[in-house]
């Protein structure tokens, strides 16, 4: 049976590992076929494409920084050169520099405010133009709960998952007389690589604040993307899903 996603085309930012990985797999597990973007972990993004492929569906990894302008551009057009659409596009790549504000450098604000944020607007205002011309198109930001509430030693990040809702709302605004919806996850913690350098205490501590116990995995986050790109998220725009174990409500 074909899957929900069968016949489009999905991008996912930072797809090489943790939740873009997990999202690149959904969306292939759905039948579409996916991009995969990456900075630095060529073999990682290659495993991902192959076990893409191994789904049926058609795969291809493209390097570039999306914090870059230009990168981020390329990346779209290669996508649009290659499948001819992108139908759904996952701002999903993301760093954290965790730190208290007085110690934060430029450098941390700044390459986390490009990561995190800048990439989302960027590959978003590259997509428009084929979305709107076909009249449809699901934009997905994986933002997070720290946008929503803050944390100490995360004020760059925050910012930057704050702005990247604001973005969605703003856009999803914009977009949606052009059938674009666009809409925000915003996860707690998840088991990733992003999230293993915590210290054991501090880890310890965490759990104890989850309602239900436990992070995420990565694949419970792909769930979420799944339903808000398929047919059952259609009337959802400008939302905020949060995919937290209850620990902000
Ligand atoms: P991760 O395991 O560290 O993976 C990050 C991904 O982003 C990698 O694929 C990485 O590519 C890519 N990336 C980083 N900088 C990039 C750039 N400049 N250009 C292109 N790709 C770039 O992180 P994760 O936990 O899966 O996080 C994914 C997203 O979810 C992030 O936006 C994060 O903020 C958000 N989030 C995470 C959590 C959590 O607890 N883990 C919670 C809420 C939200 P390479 O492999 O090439 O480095």
């Amino acid at each position: 049976m074909p899957g929900s996603l069968a016949g489009q085309v999905a991008v996912v930012t930072g797809g090489s590992r943790g939740i873009g990985r997990a999202c690149v797999l959904a969306l292939a597990a759905e039948g579409a076929d996916v991009v995969i973007n990456y900075v630095s972990s060529e073999d990682a993004a290659q495993s991902a494409r192959a076990e893409a492929e191994a789904l049926g569906v058609r795969a291809i990894v493209v390097r570039a920084d999306v914090g870059d302008e230009a990168e981020a551009r390329r990346l779209i057009e290669a996508a649009e050169a290659v499948f001819e659409r992108v139908d759904i596009l996952v701002n999903n790549a993301g760093i954290a520099r965790v730190k208290l504000i007085h110690r934060l450098t430029r450098e941390d604000w700044d390459d986390v405010i490009r990561t995190n944020l800048s990439s989302a607007f960027f590959c978003t205002q590259a997509v428009i133009p084929g979305m709107r011309t076909r009249g449809s198109g699901r934009i997905v930001n994986i933002a997070s709960m720290v946008g929503q509430h803050g944390d100490p030693g995360q004020a760059n990040y925050a910012a930057a998952k704050g702005g990247m809702i604001a973005l969605t709302k703003s856009a999803a605004k914009e977009l949606a007389r052009f059938g674009i919806t666009v809409n925000a996850l915003c996860p707690g913690y998840v088991d990733t690589d992003m999230s293993s350098v915590m210290p054991e205490q501090y880890r310890k501590d965490l759990l104890a604040s989850i309602p239900l116990g436990r992070m995420a995995t990565a694949e419970e986050i792909a769930a979420s993307v799944i339903f808000l790109a398929g047919p059952g998220g259609a009337f959802y725009t400008g939302a905020e899903l949060s995919p937290n174990g209850g620990q902000y409500m």
